[in-house]
Order: structure tokens, then C-alpha cells, then sequence
């Protein structure tokens, strides 16, 4: 055992956890609960380490939003816009069509495009930039939507959520996107996020999903109003349908930005409790594959260091990201594929470029000598 584990007090569930024991949620409270950042770090890369090995994946690809117009007003999104403001926005089919050549260009294997829940585009709207997206190259990987998007075009399409991901699937779908999770606890779900749908209805969808035979992401928003037991309670909820699909290729842990709404939040996640997030996802979740340490959220340089605490994905270069932006983040909108490649071979990893589904693409020579930390 790792010595830094023999002296923590975390070493009695670090014990279970290493011997393959699924933890409870008062073992993930008790890590939630120690300081011992480094026996944290050490607990999870061990479990990292035994999953998938010393590589780390980032995809390229390209975040596509339609339109950011939005019937609801969840109280902590800083991204939707109503018809009346003047930054609000909707692309056409076109418009969608000559930012996906561009990404093409540039090497994308996925476009990721959600949006708000717009007043009144129709149902064929969807289908038709599916078509045409996939048109362009068959091989483009179309990841796609909200479990909320996905309840919305049930209700335009006058569908079951079973026909709709159906016609979606037929279209050119290939996956849901993770995000609209934010807490599943009611409480503070009803807090940030009033009229979004419940934590089962948002669970119900990618079960759906996954019966169907596709896959989908899973994130968690943290850092707000939120307690840890509401995180261990979200995590439990995500592992138990794991269990049951094993339809989830991945786990995305949402770090709060708290600026341009209406949720007041004086002391947003710090990287302490980012790092921690991210290791005790990676020993509670113990059927998930793949943690993502996004970048947008958490920052380049801290994302990189999440890879010592149970991240083995960086997500990807994604171009033009807007819904973390209008809310404060202060990361670029986007990151090179050599940006990505260094920051993981500086962390003493092998680079593994992905696709959406995170097959591996393209594996990068082992690690080289450790250069200077980019900015
Ligand atoms: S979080 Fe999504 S559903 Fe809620 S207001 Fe923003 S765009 Fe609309």
C-alpha cells in the first residue's frame, strides 16, 4: 500500500476500496470529510491506474449551440436568453453546416450541441441539422442534447421519449450529451433549477437511452448550494444506473461559475475541493470507466493535475464553448490538440486521442522528459 495511505485516516476505507469492495455512502462522506488531500490523490490514481492504465484521452471536437433561446429559467444559468434580448441567438441549418465543415477541417470527430429549450423551432428543425451534419462525413460523431432537450422534443414531436430518441437515433443521433444533471437532491434541485425536470425524469431518459442501445455522459454540478451528502446521494443515484444500464461511457464532475445569475454563492469550488470531487467520484463510482477533468470549469493547469486525482479524460479542444463562459469562467474558449497532448504528457501520462464513445483513435508515444507547465 502507498505509505501515504498506511499513515491516513482514509486507510480503513482505502483498504476496502483497494480490495474492490463498492463503498458505501457513509465510506464517500468520510472521504468527503478528510483533509488528507494527498491520501485522497493517492487512493484514487491507485483505482485510475488499475482501470484504464497510465494513458489519458481528449477528443477533438466542436461545441455547437443552436440557439440559446430558452423557455425555462433555471435560476443558476447564465447562458438562455428570451426573445426579447438583444445577445440572444439561433443558427440555421446552414449556419450549422459551415461551422462543421470548419471543425472537419480542423480534424473534429464530434460535434457536441446542445441548446436552450427554444419557443418555437419544430421538431423536423432537429432532424433536419442532424441529417445534414451527418451528410457531411458519416463518420462525424453527433453527441447531442440534454435529458431536458430530449423531454422538450418529446413534447414537440408529440412523442413517448422512447419514439423520439428513436426518430433522433434515425436522424444521425450517435450520443446524449451528460449535462442538466446539475443536483439531483429536490431541495437544492428546486433551488438552482426550478421547472427543469426531476432527477428521475433525468435518469429515466438515458435509461431509455441506454435500452436502446446507445450511450450517454453523466456530469454533476457542484459547488453551490449543495451539500456532500446531496453530492453522494447524486453519485449513488448515477452508480445505480450504471448498474442497471451500463450505458454511461463516462462521469463529468461540473465545478459552479458563479457569475451572471441569480444564485448566490460567495465562495464557488476551490481546486482543494475540486480535487477531492474528482478522487472520491473515482472511488465511489467504481462501474464507471472514465472521469473527465474538464478543463473549461476547472482551468487547464488544475485539470491537469486532476489526472493525479482519478481523472483519466480532458475532454476535448471544443472550439467555442459559451454556457461556462457567460457564467465567469475564465479559460479559453477553446484548447489545441498540442495543448492537450502536453498538459497530459507533463503528467506523466500517455496521451490517447479518443472518439465520442472513448475508443482510442490515436495513441501518442510514452511520456517524455517533463517540460515547463504552459500557461
Ligand atoms: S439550464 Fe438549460 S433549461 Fe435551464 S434555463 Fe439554461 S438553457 Fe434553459
Amino acid at each position: 500500500m502507498n505509505p501515504v495511505l498506511v499513515r491516513s485516516e482514509i486507510r480503513p476505507v482505502a483498504e476496502r476500496a483497494l480490495a474492490g469492495e463498492r463503498l458505501s455512502e457513509s465510506d464517500a462522506l468520510l472521504l468527503f470529510a478528510s483533509r488528507d488531500l494527498h491520501a485522497l490523490g493517492a487512493l484514487a490514481n491507485e483505482l485510475r491506474q488499475r482501470r484504464v492504465g497510465n494513458r489519458a484521452t481528449y477528443i477533438v471536437n466542436r461545441y455547437l449551440n443552436y440557439s440559446n433561446y430558452c423557455i425555462l429559467s433555471c435560476q443558476f444559468c447564465a447562458f438562455a436568453r428570451k426573445k426579447r434580448d438583444a445577445d440572444g441567438f439561433e443558427l440555421t441549418i446552414e449556419q450549422m453546416v459551415t461551422k462543421a465543415r470548419e471543425a472537419l477541417a480542423l480534424g473534429a470527430t464530434e460535434l457536441h450541441i446542445v441548446g436552450g429549450l427554444h419557443p418555437n423551432l419544430p421538431f423536423d428543425f432537429y432532424l433536419g441539422f442532424l441529417r445534414a451534419l451527418k451528410a457531411l462525413d458519416a463518420r462525424l460523431q453527433l453527441k447531442c442534447f440534454t435529458a431536458i432537450e430530449i423531454l422538450h422534443l418529446a413534447w414537440l414531436s408529440k412523442k413517448s421519449v422512447t419514439a423520439t430518441l428513436e426518430s433522433l437515433k434515425e436522424a444521425g443521433l450517435d450520443s446524449l450529451t451528460g449535462g442538466g444533471a446539475e443536483i439531483f437532491a429536490p431541495a437544492i434541485r428546486q433551488a438552482i433549477a426550478r421547472g427543469k425536470e426531476s432527477a428521475e425524469e433525468y435518469l429515466d431518459v438515458h435509461r431509455t437511452w441506454h435500452r436502446l442501445g446507445g450511450r450517454s455522459t453523466c456530469t454533476m454540478l457542484y459547488g453551490h448550494l449543495e451539500t456532500v451528502e446531496d453530492r453522494v446521494d447524486h453519485l449513488r443515484r448515477l452508480r445505480d444506473l450504471q448498474s442497471d444500464t451500463g450505458g454511461f461511457t463516462g462521469f463529468i464532475p461540473l465545478p459552479y461559475q458563479p457569475d451572471n445569475n441569480r444564485i448566490p454563492v460567495d465562495h464557488p469550488p476551490t481546486g482543494f475541493d475540486s480535487l477531492r470531487t474528482m478522487a472520491v467520484s473515482r472511488a465511489y463510482l467504481d462501474n464507471f470507466d472514465h472521469l473527465t477533468a474538464y478543463w473549461v470549469g476547472l482551468g487547464t493547469k488544475l485539470a491537469q493535475v486532476a489526472l493525479s486525482y482519478g481523472a483519466d479524460d480532458l475532454h476535448g479542444t471544443i472550439l467555442e464553448e459559451h454556457i461556462f463562459h457567460m457564467a465567469g469562467a475564465t479559460s479559453p474558449q477553446g484548447r489545441t490538440e498540442s495543448e492537450l497532448i502536453k498538459a497530459i504528457r507533463e503528467a506523466g501520462m500517455v496521451p490517447v486521442q479518443r472518439n465520442t464513445f472513448y475508443e482510442p483513435i490515436r495513441v501518442w508515444d510514452e511520456p517524455s522528459v517533463a517540460v515547463a507547465v504552459s500557461a
